[in-house]
């Protein structure tokens, strides 16, 4: 397995593979990687001939007032995860190599950007859109993969992709969850052993609001509000949003549309987590 910090020698590196024919798919993290990571490379693994890996804390998508500084880099079990899930190469660039002095260009992806976390988090998603638009011109894969825990910005992403004509077929993959149903997340590190049991709520009360479509509850507003209080009386100490979104355009919706998702940010002590599942009409809680 290649590590490589380098933009250039990284493009190098997956020329040469281009230039044999291989199929390259990437995988972009942040690294402190875990379950859902695992199954996003193994899916790549499985679909690509070389299978890049990015390891890069991006800055830009972090407000001020967040957790850049504190978000774990445990960069050398992060490389021991990668070698034993069959990673070929690892792009892991310091922040001068990725934003260059003088680099004002963002990428905004308007309207789908300013909904749910948008509203809470103005920048992040030109952050993350640019990025990603960054690690895709890099290493210019055939696929790229993402995990629904982040539906928002897989939406955004996928958004992007399309507007801007990128020759990349974007893959999305279930969440990966504890045992006990919480999205497995980087940011799970935070919460105490207390908050770490409370927070399974947020899966809980998003379950109920899909066994209560599937019931035939149709009113979507009386259930995301009967998640919010489920959400707030198991011990959130603030939430961002309990919101049933058309998953197209990201905005509540009051009907179920295909495909509908409930959405849910919530702090416990200092982790805020995200997290939804799909309410389909058959319901088919995630
Ligand atoms: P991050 O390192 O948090 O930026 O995440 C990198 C990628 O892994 C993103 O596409 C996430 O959506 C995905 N991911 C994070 N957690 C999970 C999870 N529990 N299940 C599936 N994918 C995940």
């Amino acid at each position: 397995m290649d590590v490589i910090e380098t933009i250039e020698a990284t493009r190098n590196a997956v020329a040469a593979a281009r230039a044999t024919g291989r199929r390259i798919g990437l995988v972009p993290t942040m690294g402190a990687l875990h379950a859902g990571h695992e199954a996003l490379i193994d899916r790549c693994r499985a679909e690509n001939d070389l299978v890049v890996v990015s390891i890069f804390v991006n800055p830009t998508q972090f407000g001020p007032d967040e957790d850049l500084n504190k978000y774990p880099r445990p960069l050398g079990a992060d490389l021991d995860d990668c070698r034993k899930h069959g990673v070929d190469l690892v792009f892991h660039p310091a922040v001068e190599e990725m934003y260059a002095r003088g680099a004002v260009t963002r990428i905004h992806v308007a309207h789908l950007a300013d909904q749910l976390c948008g509203r809470h988090r103005p920048s992040h998603f030109d952050g993350v859109c640019t990025v990603v638009a960054k690690l895709l011109n890099i290493i210019q894969p055939d696929r790229a993969y993402f995990g629904e825990k982040d539906f928002q910005q897989l939406a955004v992403i996928r958004r992007m992709v399309d507007d801007l004509d990128m020759p990349v077929q974007i893959v999305g993959c279930p969440t990966v969850r504890e045992e006990d149903g919480l999205a497995i997340s980087s940011r799970n590190a935070y919460l105490t052993p207390q908050q770490r049991r409370d927070a399974t709520v947020i899966h809980k009360a998003m379950r109920q609001v899909a066994e209560r479509v599937a019931q035939g509850e149709r009113n979507m507003r009386a259930l995301a509000a009967a998640a919010r209080i489920r959400i707030e009386e198991g011990g959130a100490d603030a939430i961002d949003y309990v919101t049933i979104v058309d998953p197209l355009t990201l905005e509540e919706t009051l009907e179920l549309v295909p495909q509908a998702r409930i959405c849910v940010a919530a702090h416990f002590g200092g982790a805020r987590l995200i997290d939804n599942v799909p309410l389909d009409a058959g319901g088919r809680p995630d």
